[in-house]
């Protein structure tokens, strides 16, 4: 790198990302990302010292101002005082993403509900603030969930979860050898069709450097165009959706790119789990250090995979638990996931059921960062399946059934439908290269995975139909419906 680009990534990181943000009402950005840094390696008493004060302040704040959580607080009998320890926490009920559909405006401070309409009328996109949100009157800011699991949540926030998300993204990417001001391409929740005017691009590439495209929907020409504006802008980090930066690396495989001498030096995805299939994929197209995001729109992002591989939670920020029948989960019977935000948002989510299923475990990381970790994280409970005997299911397992290795050759598609009887349904649309003795070797490796009380069955068909949103559906589960 060139004196004058580190000059350049240094302006950018330092000054125009962290003031133009601020002008955004997404304030401390860099404040926060320098505290952030120390505080990863505290130890982990000093660490849940600092989450029991903010838990402690935003159980007062939350309880005076949003009427939801004062009638909550108060069927639960709780006071602020009475939380002594983190355990305390649990005397409060977790927060359904129902409750946050049917309440949304209850759980918002009330001194911000005059926001609402001009929130609600915004022509930007989901997050999107006003110019200047910083110096106007109204600075709330209307999002939405992916609703990819279901129908989307609606929430509101001020700019410090974004604020919040930035900052520990700069910590992630940190970790990975880069500092703030590194180039970036980042593939986001928007169709071509729907990438915001140029001059606002231009504005991120210049101020922020980064490299805006679209992430949903995505046909080949969409890549081609990626690819283009991706060798031209020579990022360093590749960040975007699980799905895209796949899709990416697919295209540039399948259409033997010649990406002159182009290669990122990281790529993090979010929003889905990476799985091995995805992970060699990603590695054998871009040669690079990998780490995926997880965490949700609502509450932002929660934890990260670090370079020697744990899941490590952003625990200045965030309050997790995992919970299995209103018990501590533990390693081998992994529980929900639930999540407190304990910034300052007009919103708070207090005990927020996130859906997934992990377990919350000390980090004892080769990384050296005191940060607790998730482990045997399962992903999300509509899609674990439990069998006769009681035995956990993950997707990870069918993914490694057939993603890798031989099977992927005789595959095409496949989709697992998880019966109410219990019994499990194979739809497959085989390759050519699929003969009897492939559906024999699945049963065989089915039987020594699954006990043979699981009754199997295969059927073999042409297609197998996507969800309207275009997401595959790997995994359907009838089992745990009423
Ligand atoms: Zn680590």
């Amino acid at each position: 790198m060139s004196f004058l680009e580190q000059i350049q990534d240094f302006v950018v990181g330092n000054i125009t990302f962290p003031l133009t943000n601020y002008t955004m009402n997404r304030r401390g950005v860099l404040r926060h990302y320098h505290e952030l840094r120390k505080s990863e390696r505290y130890p982990q008493e000093r660490l849940q010292e600092m989450q029991l004060r903010r838990l402690r302040e935003l159980v007062t704040y939350a309880g005076k101002h949003c009427p939801f959580y004062t009638a909550r607080f108060k069927e639960a009998g709780l006071l602020p005082g009475d939380l002594k320890t983190l355990e305390d926490i649990q005397k409060i009920p977790p927060l359904t993403r129902k409750e946050v559909m049917d309440h949304g405006h209850e759980l918002l401070d009330t001194r911000y509900l005059p926001s609402i309409p001009f929130a609600d009328q915004s022509t930007r996109g989901p997050g999107q603030p006003a110019s200047f949100a910083r110096f106007r009157k109204h600075k709330l800011v209307k999002n939405t969930s992916s609703g990819s699991t279901g129908a989307p949540v609606t929430f509101y926030e001020d700019g410090t979860i974004t604020g919040r998300n930035w900052a520990l993204e700069l910590r992630l990417k940190d970790w990975f050898g880069h500092k703030p001001g590194v180039r970036e391409a980042r593939l986001v929740r928007l169709s071509t069709d729907y990438l915001p005017n140029s001059s606002t691009l231009r504005a991120r590439k210049r101020l922020w450097h980064q490299l805006i495209l679209p992430g949903v929907n995505l046909t080949d020409p969409d890549f081609a165009l990626s690819v283009e504006k991706i060798k031209e802008f020579r990022p360093k980090v590749l960040w975007g959706f699980t799905s895209a930066l796949t899709g990416l690396a697919d295209y540039i495989r399948r259409s033997n790119q010649d990406m002159a001498g182009w290669r990122p030096e990281l790529a993090i995805s979010w929003a889905a789990p990476l799985y091995e299939h995805e992970k060699s994929l990603l590695s054998s197209v871009f040669h690079c250090a990998q780490t995926n995001i997880y965490g949700s729109r609502e509450v932002g992002h929660i934890a990260f995979f670090c370079p020697a591989g744990s899941l490590h939670i952003n625990q200045e920020d965030l309050f997790v638990e995992s919970q299995r029948d209103g018990r501590e989960s533990t390693p081998e019977h992994p529980g929900e996931i639930i999540v407190t935000t304990l910034d300052r948002s007009p919103m708070p989510f207090i005990r927020y059921r996130m859906g997934d299923i992990g377990d919350v475990a000390p980090g004892n990381c080769a990384c050296g960062r005191s940060l607790l970790v998730i482990k045997n994280f399962l992903g999300r409970t509509g899609e674990v399946f439990f069998t006769r005997d009681g035995r956990m299911l993950s997707p990870n397992f069918w993914m490694r059934t057939f993603m890798i290795g031989l099977q992927s050759q005789t595959i095409e598609r496949w989709q697992v439908v998880y019966r109410k009887d219990r019994s499990i349904h194979l739809r497959i649309v085989p390759r050519p290269t699929f003969t009897p003795e492939t559906e024999a070797d699945i049963r065989r490796h089915l039987e020594k995975n699954l006990s043979n009380i699981t009754p199997v069955d295969f059927e073999y068909v042409p297609q197998i139909e996507r969800h309207p949103s275009g997401k595959e559906m790997l995994i359907i589960n009838e089992s745990n419906q009423q």
